[in-house]
């Protein structure tokens, strides 16, 4: 039956961001990684030419980063994002802080250079990364992976002795596994799919708009965001329904992408000169939310990031989850020599935080497009500073606890419930907090509200 289990080598498939970090943790800690991954090695071909693409790094994330020695590395080319800075239909501009203070802030980093940062510290560890490989087939039983060259496609088969997958999305090595076993798989598609379009720097070089935010032109069924990059563009996201009007069934060519930035995001229109290049050229992304309900086959495989729980970006938490993830199973790995056992643990701590999060972020939608402009979700995010001022120990925002915090996400999504009724009830008849009864407010703080241990 092949290899015996304890012994402290791993296969990971995916040198994206998760499988970067995981084989950089593993290999810093004495494990023998090899990493197979489909596309070229960036630092040979380049992302050059290519388009940027940005993420918003949190502190869960930068957590990761810090235990794997690359937080300094990505943060040099970091934006800071203080808030969300809401572009009105009627031009009107408001920053609403995400935090209380700039330690309270996330980061915009872009996606091929923290790709190379990663791979860089990777290979540094001393793993070993293994470009043009794509995992093709598995055959669990002898433990032997084979991979395809998709330039030459030669066929290469390795031994293995656990498979760690890391392969995103559309994961290759979660359709073997569910060839062997129920995964309990399910996706849930949102029915919006989203498009890039790019700010490019002003004349002068500088950044067009305010750099250190993240622009949200919320819109009802709709939006636009943008985050910043540091050569000064902005990665703008626009956000459509895929049926109805407007959506990507009725906008369809870059005239059509004009006449609804004419209508609906007028300020936004003159900062994207090659709107209908962009429109035209760029893949319409989908959105969907993956489910499933088994992360490990036996000893032999388990899945992490997006290839275990891809989820919706409006929380800006998909690679940070992913992170997370990384870390966990390399102390569960490090805890455990039965293999099994480890895949096991890992999964019973991780999936229930990834369910609370992928809700969260489906949540966070409605919450961008349609509420941060709303007359009552203004009062409660008042009324919310206020608490957290008051009870900084019992009343944490949920998006402090999700962005700033490790607090569990199954745990920040349960008490951010308790919280957003108690604002809810409390704000209830009232136009402002000048009318608000304090010495009643912060007594059912108190009873409703225990304290949150403060190292989470
Ligand atoms: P990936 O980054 O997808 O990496 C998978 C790797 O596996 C790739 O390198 C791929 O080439 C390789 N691979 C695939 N198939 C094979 C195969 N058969 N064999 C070998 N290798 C293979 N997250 C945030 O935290 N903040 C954000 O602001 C944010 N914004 C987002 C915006 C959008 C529009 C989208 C779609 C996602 C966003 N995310 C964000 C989510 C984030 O991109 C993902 O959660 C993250 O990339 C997951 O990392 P991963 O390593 O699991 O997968």
């Amino acid at each position: 039956d092949g290899e015996p289990r304890n012994e402290r080598r791993i296969t990971v498939i995916g040198a994206g961001l998760a499988g970067a970090v995981l084989a950089t943790l593993l290999a810093n800690r004495g494990w023998q990684v090899d990493v197979y991954e489909k596309r070229g090695d960036p630092r040979v071909a380049g992302y050059a030419g290519g388009r940027s693409i940005n993420l918003a790094l949190a502190e869960r994330g930068r957590h990761a980063l810090r235990l794997a020695g690359g937080d300094d590395a990505v943060m040099a080319q970091a934006v800071m994002m203080r808030g969300r800075m809401v572009h009105f239909a009627d031009g009107r501009t408001d920053l609403q802080r995400y935090g209380r203070d700039d330690s309270e802030v996330i980061w915009s980093v872009h996606r091929g250079e923290l790709n190379v940062i990663l791979l860089d510290i990777a290979e540094r560890a001393g793993a070993r990364l293994h470009f043009d490989r794509a995992l093709e087939s598995v055959d669990f039983a002898a433990r032997r992976a084979s991979f395809r060259n998709p330039a030459s496609d030669e066929v290469e088969t390795v031994d293995f002795c656990s498979l760690v997958g890391a392969d995103g999305a559309g994961s290759s090595l979660r359709a073997a596994m569910a060839r062997e076993t129920d995964l309990g798989e399910r996706t849930e598609y949102l029915g919006h799919s989203y498009k890039e379009l790019e700010i490019p720097p002003a004349q002068d070089g500088d950044f067009r708009i305010e750099p250190n935010a993240l622009h949200i032109w919320p819109r009802g069924r709709y939006m636009c965001i943008a985050l910043p990059n540091d050569e000064h563009t902005f990665t703008v996201t626009l956000f459509l329904p895929n049926e109805g009007e407007p959506s990507f069934a009725s906008v369809r060519t870059g005239a059509d992408a004009r006449a609804l930035f004419e209508r609906d995001f007028g300020d936004a229109l003159p900062l994207i000169p090659r709107l209908e290049h962009d429109f035209e050229h760029n893949p319409t992304g989908l959105l969907a939310t993956l489910y499933l309900e088994r992360w490990h086959l036996r000893d032999r495989a388990v899945l992490l990031g997006d290839a275990a729980h891809a989820m919706v970006p409006f929380h800006g938490q998909g690679m940070n989850c992913a992170f997370e993830d990384c870390v966990a199973l390399a102390d569960h790995l490090d805890r455990e020599s039965d293999r099994e056992a480890a895949f096991a643990r890992f999964q019973a701590e991780r999936l229930p935080n990834a369910r609370a999060i992928q809700q969260m972020a489906l949540e966070n939608y409605l919450e961008m497009r349609d509420r941060v402009d709303d007359d009552d979700y203004l009062l409660q995010r008042a009324l919310e500073r206020q608490l957290a001022d008051r009870h900084p120990d019992r009343f944490v925002p949920r998006y402090t606890m999700v962005s700033f915090r490790r607090v569990p996400y199954a745990v920040a999504l349960e008490r951010g419930n308790a919280q957003r009724e108690l604002l809810v009830e409390l704000t209830r008849g009232h136009a402002s907090l000048d009318t608000l009864d304090w010495n009643r407010v912060d007594a059912v703080v108190r009873e409703r509200l225990e304290p949150l241990a403060a190292d989470l």
